[in-house]
């Protein structure tokens, strides 16, 4: 076996690898043969399946990414100051809804800050419910905290169903996570009640790339050492090797993971006093289509009801028209979609299935009059997409101070099991890079003295 050493290794080359990678200059091992992991887009022409890395020299290609809709909101206006020294970005404000198939409506989102939209009883019962349950605050599970949050109502009519669909069944087992997703406001579902509503939550605003994503991870990999088709196989912790799955191999003395944690902790095996968090996958169908009569002008929609358990429709080309083929970008007669629909871990539907709900996919929209004609489908899958943990567990503090115990440094979103997006993984990714290398001179410098 061909052996390579080399004293610090990052392991994967999404978003935070690439930049451990860049500022580090340490090599960055990765299982595919392109960068960005979750992160990358791609190209595709209608009616052709090769995946294209790259835009094609006449346009005439749907933009889609790997995982649906990535859009970089938040993050320190420094970490921002670095995407853009790479690539130009643009700025949206977030047009976002839940739809209600049944009644062929949509209301804004956040829906508790938009009562306004539904029936008066409906209302009134809401307003009630959330002024009398806004401070229980004993709530274990996920569908607990949302009951108490935003009452029965609310539950039964959006929060129950739609985190029924989101967490593939899980919400009623799950510690409740990320609230700011659901932001909690009285005052503010009053105003929304009776008047106009204002925007609110972590994502109002958020940039692209105006090249798409793919400039950003490129430019960032074209200035890192990263070697593709290394899929880790195995890591020996005591004796600290990596293994990969084409029969090489590398010592190391440190490592930095980006890879999910669970699944480091599955490559080394190690293991913890306690169940790991739970991860469901999600499988996003990217879709090229003709625009049909209702289609919403919205980023993206929530769905608490759909023919086979899809959560989330986005609309990329609402977003923005480049991600249309260059001669559509005009008329505006055609979509770029993508939808999610999450599944439980080791429940990965067969090709067959994944047809077949693709098929569904199209007859929904088709039926709610969001797309006619369409021109281009594929579907791609995320193996680690949320990450949960189960109410009061320890696993992920202890399976994090197992791997650090062995010289290994879990980084990023999937490494520490923490919800963030592509610039706080960024920022994270950096950081770690720095202090990395930083260790590294150090050590040359003090052994060489
Ligand atoms: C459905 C969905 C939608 C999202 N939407 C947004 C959004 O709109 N905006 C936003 O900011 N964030 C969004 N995120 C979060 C965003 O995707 C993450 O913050 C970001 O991708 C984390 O990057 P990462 O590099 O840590 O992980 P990853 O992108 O998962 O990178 C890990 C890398 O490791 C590689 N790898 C895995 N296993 C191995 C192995 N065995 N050997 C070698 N290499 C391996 C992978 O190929 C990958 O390149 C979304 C996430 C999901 C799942």
């Amino acid at each position: 076996m061909k052996q390579s050493s080399t004293k610090m290794l990052i392991l994967g080359a999404g978003v935070t690898g690439l930049a451990a990678g860049w500022v580090s200059g340490l090599p960055v091992y990765e299982a595919e043969e392109a960068p960005g992991g979750i992160c990358s887009s791609y190209y595709l022409r209608p009616g052709n399946k090769t995946r294209l890395h790259s835009p094609p020299d006449d346009g005439e290609a749907y933009r889609f990414e790997v995982g649906g809709g990535h859009w970089i909101f938040g993050g320190d206006a420094l970490i921002l100051q670095f995407i853009e020294s790479l690539t130009p970005l643009k700025s949206y404000d977030r047009r976002s809804s839940v739809y209600f198939p049944d009644r062929g409506m949509f209301v804004p989102y956040p829906l508790q800050n938009n009562l306004k939209y539904l029936d008066p009883e409906i209302i009134e019962k809401a307003l009630r419910e959330m002024a009398g349950a806004a401070h229980n605050h004993r709530a274990q599970t996920m569908a607990e905290w949302l009951e108490a949050n935003f009452g029965r109502t609310l539950y039964d009519l959006f929060f129950g169903p739609f985190h029924e669909l989101y967490t593939a069944g899980l919400w009623k087992s799950i510690a409740p996570q990320d609230a700011y997703k659901s932001p909690v406001n009285l005052s503010l579902a009053i105003e929304g009640a009776f008047n106009h509503s204002r925007p609110v939550g972590y994502n109002t605003r958020f940039v692209y790339p105006a090249e798409g994503l793919n400039a950003l991870t490129q430019r960032i990999a074209s200035r890192s050492d990263i070697r593709y088709g290394k899929r880790v196989a195995q890591i020996d912790a005591r004796r600290r090797e990596v293994f990969f799955a084409d029969g090489s191999g590398a010592r190391y003395e440190q490592l930095l993971s980006t890879l999910p944690l669970n699944r480091m902790m599955d490559l080394t095996g190690l293991s913890v006093e306690a169940a790991s968090g739970p991860s469901p996958s999600v499988l996003v169908i990217n879709l090229g289509a003709h625009r049909g009569p209702t289609c919403p002008e919205d980023h993206w929609v929530y769905v608490p009801h759909s023919n086979c358990g899809f959560h989330r429709v986005g609309f990329y080309s609402n977003v923005d028209a480049s991600f249309l083929p260059a001669s559509a970008r005009k008329a505006r007669e055609r979509v770029s979609i993508y939808v999610e629909k999450a599944f439980a871990e080791g429940q990965r539907p067969s090709s067959s299935e994944v047809s077949e709900l693709s098929q569904h996919v199209v007859e929904q929209l088709q039926q709610w009059g969001w797309i006619a004609e369409v021109e281009t489908i594929d579907p791609t899958w995320i193996d680690v997409a949320y990450t949960w943990s189960r109410p009061g567990s320890n696993w992920k503090q202890l399976a994090l101070q197992t791997l650090e115990k062995q010289g290994i440094y879990p980084v990023g979103r999937y490494a520490r099991w923490v919800f963030q997006g592509i610039a706080d993984s960024i920022r994270d990714g950096l950081l770690a890079g720095a202090a990395a290398s930083n260790a590294a001179y150090r050590e040359i410098t003090v052994s060489a003295s």
